[in-house]
């Protein structure tokens, strides 16, 4: 399950993973608003993590960037705020509509729609701005400028602590709440003992009460009995993990909560072509198959969401994987299975790993002064129109090269959208065969739902050689093919990586809930299988008689695999980002109920 944006829901505007940047260098905004607008509050720096420098001051010169005048932009921020950046540029559109219609210049007659920023006699407006970038002085002279530089100075600070509560692992809402309680002036500490407080208080973020919420209502069709028994097992798994096999935890509200270590590189145990000295293993005696199982979902997650599924599934470590290792696009996930982990072989050929080698043609237009030669992770939204052409407007008014603002503007673009240089100032999202293409999927594979759906789907699916690199060892075992059990199928990423292994399906079982996935599945299965495919729609639908009966029919299972939605994980997704307790996230604990009864099942067989 990959930049995990679930289903119909209108959250997929913000469902924008603080995934890898490919490139290192400037740092991108980290809302996912196609808004034309930029954002503040979380940027990244160059490790991908988000960092408190992001002040009001550098969120101003990016609207100023953008053409409006300083004066109106302190104004603005002033009126409503920062934190919503669709409010605040649709008020400073009107400021412009209302006030400011001859300031702006002759866009329309140059069929722009973006603000103009060269033809005005204001100088905020003017032209020589843009060449002052690097010298923050350049644009300090305004008329009551103390007293917006003390509310600056006052908003940048309040923003850089809620940066670092956030980078600590606390909600937003925490954060904002702390400042609130406490005062703009409070030390850090202060802040973080006063959220503590808060949730020991009982709010509902203790971690343990909040999986007791999530079992409640996962297992609530499932009779008492089953509960108890699953509750008893997590009761001991629990202690288990708490027994300190994974190192100190700090506790600031008595839960175990503390971040998973990220490995950098993130090459997870091994990759084709990445020489470090072999990883050793030894999975715990339950973790042990069959089945084998394979779990995916993103790398980064709020802080206690791997340790929790991984406590879930017998305390195996996770494996975490960027795909930009292996691929011209990042993707950045964390894999838990029981596979063994020697031996393994990668799809041939290798896939490119550059967007030049990826996309020969790109080279022509890519303008030197663009650095990027991966791409951030595939999306499941792209940039809308009015931002490539706001970009193109932009530069079409520039030098060339552009001016160091310019330039900063277009690439944080680019990176944030993945955008590509398909013409003469010209960028553009790439096109759906070209995502399939990245992600190891064959050409069309996505064709004939629409376009929306299929950036949706790509966005969230495998990526196809990393997972085929993990499962490569199933291909000697299983000579005779493999029975799965496909969870949160998806377009079915893990189907075509055993398909493009070699590895027959003498059967699938596989469940998703989105209809035009299942076609998508259905598709492939028809043109390229002869085992049997079964589509149920719904994990929940899946009762142990149920499962039970699957395992009879087709001798248990060889694999069961899936990755469940992430959207309140993913790490872009500020406002719905309440870790495993949120609703889509939440199936999650659907995987590990099918997977203990699967294992139950054929314990008896
Ligand atoms: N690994 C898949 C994608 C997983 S994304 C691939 O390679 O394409 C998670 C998937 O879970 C989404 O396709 C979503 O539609 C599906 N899903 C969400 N809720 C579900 C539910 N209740 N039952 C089954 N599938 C569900």
């Amino acid at each position: 399950s990959q930049g995990l944006t679930s289903d119909s829901d209108d959250n997929d505007k913000f469902e924008w993973e603080s995934d890898g940047e490919a490139a290192p260098s400037s740092a991108p905004t980290l809302r996912n608003l196609d808004a034309p607008g930029p954002s503040t509050l979380v940027r990244q720096n160059s490790n991908g993590w988000a960092n408190g420098e992001a002040t009001s001051t550098s969120l101003v010169e990016e609207y100023v960037t953008m053409g409006f005048p300083k004066d109106m932009v302190v104004k603005g921020i002033k009126e409503i705020g920062h934190n919503d950046v669709n409010a605040l540029l649709e008020l400073l559109l009107t400021y412009k509509a209302l006030g400011d219609e001859g300031a702006l210049g002759d866009c329309s007659t140059s069929g722009c729609a973006c603000p103009n920023v060269q033809d005005d006699d204001d100088d905020d407006l003017d032209s020589d701005n843009w060449d002052n970038d690097n010298d923050t002085g350049g644009r300090e002279h305004n008329s009551d400028s103390s007293g917006d530089e003390d509310f600056l100075k006052e908003m940048s600070a309040k923003d850089e602590k809620i940066n670092l509560l956030v980078d600590m692992g606390f909600s937003e809402d925490e954060a904002n709440m702390a400042m609130t309680t406490c005062g703009v002036d409070a030390d850090l500490c202060v802040l973080v003992d006063s959220i503590s407080a808060s949730r020991v208080a009982g709010d509902c973020h203790s971690r343990n009460l909040f999986d007791d919420q999530v079992m409640d209502r996962c297992f609530d069709s499932f009779g008492e009995r089953e509960k108890a028994r699953l509750m008893e097992e997590r009761k001991k798994k629990r202690k288990r993990y708490g027994g300190g096999s994974h190192g100190n935890r700090s506790s600031l509200d008595g839960s175990d909560d503390e971040q998973m270590h990220l490995p950098n590189p993130m090459v997870g145990f091994n990759l084709p072509g990445y020489r470090r000295p072999s990883v050793m293993r030894m999975l715990p005696q339950q973790a042990i198959g069959p089945p084998f199982f394979y779990y995916e979902n993103v790398a980064r997650t709020p802080r206690g969401v791997w340790e929790t599924i991984s406590r879930f599934l017998y305390d195996i470590e996770p494996e975490f994987v960027d795909s930009m290792h292996l691929s011209a696009a990042a993707r950045k996930r964390g894999y838990i299975h029981n596979l063994p982990i020697e031996n393994r072989s990668p799809l041939l050929p290798l896939p490119p790993k550059t967007i030049f080698e990826a996309f020969p043609h790109y080279k022509k237009w890519w303008p030197s002064w663009d650095p990027r030669r991966q791409l951030n992770c595939l999306q499941t939204t792209v940039a809308s129109a009015k931002t490539t052409e706001r970009i193109q407007c932009l530069l079409a008014r520039s030098s060339n090269p552009p001016p160091p603002s310019v330039q900063k503007y277009v690439i944080d673009e680019c990176r944030k959208w993945n955008l590509v240089w398909v013409g003469k100032n010209k960028v553009a999202p790439l096109e759906p065969n070209e995502v399939e293409y990245l992600l190891g999927f064959p050409r069309d594979h996505t064709r004939g739902v629409g376009k929306t759906e299929r950036y949706k789907s790509l966005g969230n699916s495998f990526h196809v050689d990393t997972v085929a690199y993990h499962l490569s060892v199933l291909r000697d075992m299983f000579p005779n093919g493999v029975s799965v059990l496909s969870l949160f199928t998806g377009i079915g990423g893990g189907e075509v990586a055993l398909h493009r292994l070699g590895i027959h399906m003498r059967a699938v079982v596989s469940v998703e809930i989105g209809e035009a996935n299942r076609r998508i599945l259905r598709g492939w299965w028809d043109q390229t299988q002869t085992g049997t495919l079964i589509e149920v729609a719904d994990v929940k639908s899946l009762t142990p008689d149920i499962i039970a009966s699957y395992v009879g029919r087709f001798g248990g299972f060889d694999l069961v695999i899936g990755g469940s939605p992430c959207n309140n994980l993913a790490g872009s997704n500020r406002h719905h980002r309440d870790g495993l307790e949120g609703e889509q996230s939440s199936l999650f604990y659907h995987y590990f109920r099918i997977l203990d009864v699967v294992k139950s099942a054929m314990a008896r067989m």
